[in-house]
């Protein structure tokens, strides 16, 4: 079934959508492009799968590029990806070099769709040099930046910015990741889509199928964390908590389910590592997902009384606002975009260590009723501050303002 934005009036505020078809009236006809270094797998192509959609369906000329490269390419930008959210990391000239040559390769398949949009959304460090490579454009470049890029390891940071700083404007999912560019910044929460087959409402029978599926126990409680196999969501820290929490609750289950993203080329290693601390718990179940397992994610999620995220740098998160939406309580690493979403004892907690991680879910564990009121509030948080509606509005706002030489004041009628 295709939706149309009308159908978001449902469950965002009426006024939405009445908002957004204003927001585009002035960008009709432009030609946006999207670049990002991944079709499938993590928060920036669920993003883009549904933005892009939007964009066309409001008057907009808007399509989605992936860059093509190598090994080396990947190994390299994991490498920024690490070393902009803290890590220490060696950037080797051959890798560097990897990096700006797929960039110009990509060029020569772009140039003309590049040069030729109005609008260019490039995401993350992967496309970055694109802009200096395409020289003459007519249109706004953007640098979207999804990674915590809060404490940079300098050097990586010291090499990225020649490339970011001719943007037009970039744009940051908080005001804590800003950096000091020459260009105006703006700050833009991801956002979930709530219709889409990861969020929309499910029977019971599919989502008791889904237990059945993995030889999960229908009859005792379940927390779960999905997210691909990164260090920075700290699956094996996940382990850890809850051995520590089940000292006291004999009968809950784990669940860590994830895929890869085309772009990590570390996913593997990190699965392994994660086999290996879990190898000898009957209850705790590592599921390797295709990427196409929207359902069975959204299933699990609802499937669990307590969501996990405990990462130790996250961008935004989105895994939090998916079970949020879903009336979970979610326990989270108190690190970037997690804290945007968590109030603190409101619509879940935020923990630094597995100790903290495991104390929650023991607290959470035995108290349902309080499972279900922070679900609710979790649930009327998201729906206030993380649907794509507002999401998409504030692109399409400065798109406006940058079209109209961001005055200070953009007049839409
Ligand atoms: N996801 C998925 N399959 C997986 C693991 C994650 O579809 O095996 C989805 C997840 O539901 C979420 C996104 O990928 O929509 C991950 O986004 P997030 O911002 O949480 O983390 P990222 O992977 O971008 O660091």
């Amino acid at each position: 079934m295709s939706l149309s934005i009308e159908d978001y009036a449902r469950v965002a505020r009426p006024e939405a959508v009445e908002r957004l078809r204003q927001l585009a009236r002035p960008l009709t006809g432009a030609r946006v492009v999207h670049v990002n270094s991944t079709r499938e797998g993590g928060g920036v192509a669920e993003i883009l799968a549904k933005l892009v959609p939007f964009m066309n369906e409001l008057g907009m000329h808007a399509s989605w590029e992936v860059l093509v490269g190598e090994r080396a390419f990947y190994d390299c930008t994991k490498r920024f990806h690490n070393g902009l959210q803290g890590h220490v990391v060696e950037l080797p000239p051959a890798l560097l070099r990897a990096y700006e040559q797929t960039n110009r390769d990509n060029l020569d398949r772009l140039d003309t769709t590049l040069r030729e949009a109005d609008f260019v959304f490039i995401h993350d460090p992967q496309p970055a040099p694109l802009l200096r490579l395409c020289g003459e454009r007519r249109g706004r470049w953007f640098w979207r930046c999804h990674i915590d890029v809060s404490r940079p390891h300098r050097p990586v940071w010291k090499y990225l910015r020649p490339h970011v700083a001719d943007y037009d404007a970039s744009i940051f999912s908080l005001a804590d990741f800003a950096q000091p560019l020459p260009h105006p910044q703006f700050i833009v929460p991801p956002s979930i889509d709530p219709l889409t087959d990861k969020n929309r409402e499910l029977q019971d029978e599919e989502i008791r199928a889904v237990r059945a599926r993995f030889g999960i126990d229908p009859d005792r409680p379940l927390v779960a964390q999905i997210s691909r196999f990164d260090r920075f969501k700290d699956p094996v820290g996940v382990i850890r908590a809850w051995r520590l929490a089940r000292r006291f609750l004999p009968d809950v289950q784990l669940v860590l389910a994830g895929g890869g993203a085309s772009d990590d080329p570390e996913g593997a290693q990190v699965l392994a590592d994660v086999q290996e601390a879990a190898a000898a718990e009957a209850d705790c179940h590592v599921l390797l997902l295709p990427a196409d397992a929207h359902r069975t994610i959204n299933a699990l999620q609802r499937t669990a009384a307590v969501v996990l995220q405990k990462s130790l740098r996250e961008g935004f998160g989105l895994t939090v606002a998916e079970a949020m939406w879903k009336g979970r309580p979610v326990i989270g690493g108190n690190t970037g975009g997690i804290r945007l979403q968590i109030v603190n004892h409101h619509t879940g907690f935020l923990v630094d260590t597995p100790e903290g991680a495991a104390l929650r879910l023991r607290y959470l564990m035995d108290r349902e009723d309080l499972r279900h009121e922070m679900g609710e509030k979790a649930r009327r948080f998201v729906r206030d501050h993380f649907l794509i509606t507002r999401h998409l509005a504030e692109y399409l706002a400065m798109m406006v303002a940058l079209r109209r030489g961001m005055s200070s004041r953009v007049s839409l009628s």
